[in-house]
C-alpha cells in the first residue's frame, strides 16, 4: 500500500533517495507469516518505516544527501537500523535530507530539493525534510530522523507531523552519520504522539557500541503518551519560554500557541511564564560548535576509503585526488562549514570562538536547570514560521539558521523535545508546531503532554 503511494506521488514530493522496494516486500512477507504463526515481535512489527539517509543501512546507498557518498552501500547497519529490523518494520527506503544534515530546508540535498505536501512550492523543513514529507504525504506511516539542531522537530513543525528528540545518549548513536557528535540525536517521525512513543520504545536504549549511550532502564514511553492522552494535566507546571517568542515570530503562529498554552490551563496545567536568558545566544553558540565537530567529521571523506573519487588529469598526488573529491563532492553550505569550523579551531582563535561557545553552552544548560527547578515542561512554538517557499532563503544563510532558534538550546544541552502539529496559522492555512521539552531523561514527560494536546 505505501509503496504504491510511494509511486504515485513521490514523483512530485521527493521524498525518497532511494524505495527498497524488494527488501520492504520481503519483510513484509515475513511478518505477515510471523503473525500467521502467532509469533509477532511486538506492536509495530509489520508497520513499514522510512529512514533518513544519514543512518547507515546494510545493503542499502546511504549517501547522507551527498555527492561524496554516491554510491556507498555500507556493510553493516546501525543500531537503530537494527533494532528496526528485530522489531519486524520493514523498511522502505531511505528519506531525502540537507546534505550531511546541514540545513533547515532539504534543499542543500545534492539531489535536488523534497517538497513539502501542503503546498508543493513551499520547503518541508530540514534536514530531514525527506522523513517528514514522506510521513505527511502517507508515503510511510513512520520514519526515523536525526535532530542536531532541530532537524526532527522543525520539519515536524511545518509539514504537520509529529517529531522527537530524546535526551542525548537515549538512541544508540552506532551507524549515523555523524555531524556534530556531541549534539546529534536520532529519533521518531510519525503523525501521532502514541506513534512517536511506541517507536522510540523500539529503538532506544542503551547500546554497548555507543560510548555516549545511557546504561539505565527507561520507562515505557508508550505508557506515558497513553496517560497523557486521557487529556488530564492536573498538578503539571508547564512553563512557557519568554525568549522563544516576540519581534520575528508569526502571528498565526504564535496564535496557535497561546491558544494551545489555553488549552493546556483547561486541563488542570499550572501554566507560569520562565525567563532563559541565554538562550539568545545558543544559535551563536551552535554554529560554532557545529561547525568545529562537522569539520574534523568530514576530514574522514579523502577520496581513499569511502564513495567518490575524482582523478584530475596527469600524474595527480594523493592530495590532489583529496581536493579534487572534496571541491566536487561537497556543496556550498558543507564547505561553509568546513572552512567556518576549521576556523573557529584554529589555534590562536580557540579560545576566542570554540571556547567561548563552550561556556555559552554551559550557561544554556544551567538555564534549563534553573526552569527545571521550577516547572516540570518548557514549551514554546517549534518553529517562528510556517514552511517558507522554496529558493527564498537559499542564499541567505543567516535566515536560513533563524530556523533553528527554538530548537537549538535542546541540543546543546542534551535535554528531550517533541513538537506536535499546533493548527494551521492563520494568515496562510499551513501547519505549525508546538514545542515540548523536559529534563534529561524525562522523555516521558514530552510524550505525557504532547499527547494531552493531540
Ligand atoms: N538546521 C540546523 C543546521 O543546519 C539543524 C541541523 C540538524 O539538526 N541536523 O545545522
Amino acid at each position: 500500500l505505501h509503496l504504491d503511494r510511494i509511486a504515485e506521488v513521490d514523483g512530485a514530493v521527493h521524498a525518497f533517495l532511494h524505495v527498497d522496494r524488494d527488501g520492504a516486500l520481503l519483510q513484509a512477507a515475513e511478518s505477515d507469516a510471523r503473525r500467521g504463526r502467532g509469533e509477532e515481535r511486538g506492536p509495530l512489527d509489520g508497520v513499514p518505516i522510512a529512514v533518513k539517509d544519514v543512518l547507515a543501512t546494510r545493503g542499502l546507498p546511504t549517501t547522507c544527501g551527498s555527492r561524496i557518498l554516491e554510491g556507498w552501500v555500507p556493510p553493516y547497519d546501525a543500531t537503530v537500523v537494527q533494532r528496526l529490523r528485530v522489531a519486524g518494520l520493514p523498511i522502505l527506503g531511505k528519506t531525502n535530507m540537507d546534505e550531511f544534515a546541514m540545513g533547515s530546508s532539504t534543499e542543500h540535498s545534492a539531489y535536488g530539493p523534497t517538497r513539502n505536501p501542503w503546498d508543493l512550492d513551499r520547503i518541508p523543513g530540514g534536514s530531514g525534510g525527506g522523513s517528514a514529507a514522506a510521513v505527511a504525504a502517507f508515503e510511510a506511516p513512520l520514519a526515523i530522523g536525526t535532530d542536531t539542531g532541530g532537524s526532527i522537530r522543525q520539519p515536524g513543525a511545518v509539514t504537520g507531523t509529529v517529531g522527537v528528540k530524546p535526551t542525548y545518549g537515549g538512541v544508540s548513536r552506532y551507524g549515523l552519520v555523524a555531524l556534530a557528535n556531541s549534539l546529534d540525536q536520532a529519533g521518531p517521525v510519525t503523525r501521532t504522539v502514541l506513534d512517536a512513543a511506541m517507536l522510540h520504545d523500539v529503538i532506544g536504549g542503551h547500546d554497548l557500541r555507543d560510548s555516549t549511550s545511557i546504561k539505565q532502564e527507561w520507562p515505557s514511553f508508550t505508557e506515558a503518551a497513553r496517560t497523557g492522552a486521557s487529556g488530564d494535566m492536573t498538578g503539571v507546571r508547564v512553563g512557557v519560554v519568554t525568549e522563544l517568542a516576540g519581534d520575528g515570530w508569526q502571528r498565526g503562529v504564535v496564535g496557535r500557541f497561546d491558544e494551545s498554552v489555553e488549552l493546556l490551563v483547561k486541563a488542570g496545567a499550572e501554566v507560569v511564564e520562565v525567563s532563559c536568558p541565554s538562550f539568545v545566544h545558543a544559535l551563536a553558540a551552535y554554529y560554532l560548535i557545529l561547525p568545529a565537530e562537522a569539520s574534523s567529521n568530514l576530514a574522514k571523506f579523502d577520496a581513499m576509503r569511502f564513495g567518490l573519487r575524482v582523478t584530475p588529469d596527469g600524474d595527480p598526488s594523493a592530495e590532489d585526488v583529496m581536493r579534487a573529491t572534496r571541491d566536487a563532492g561537497f556543496g556550498d553550505e558543507v564547505k561553509r562549514r568546513i572552512i567556518l569550523g576549521t576556523y573557529a579551531l584554529s589555534s590562536g582563535y580557540y579560545d576566542a570562538y570554540y571556547g567561548q561557545a563552550q561556556k555559552i553552552r554551559t550557561l544554556i544548560s544551567r538555564d534549563f536547570d534553573a526552569a527545571f527547578a521550577q516547572v516540570d515542561v518548557l514549551v514554546s512554538p517549534t518553529a517562528p514560521t510556517t514552511a517558507f517557499r522554496l529558493g527564498e532563503k537559499l542564499d541567505d544563510p543567516m535566515a536560513m539558521y533563524l530556523n533553528d532558534l527554538a530548537t537549538i538550546p535542546a541540543n546543546l544541552a542534551g535535554v528531550p523535545g517533541i513538537s506536535v502539529p499546533n493548527g494551521l496559522a492563520e494568515e496562510d492555512g499551513l501547519p505549525s508546531g508546538f514545542q515540548v521539552l523536559a529534563p534529561a531523561l524525562a522523555d516521558d514527560r514530552v510524550y505525557r503532554v504532547g499527547a494531552a494536546l493531540e
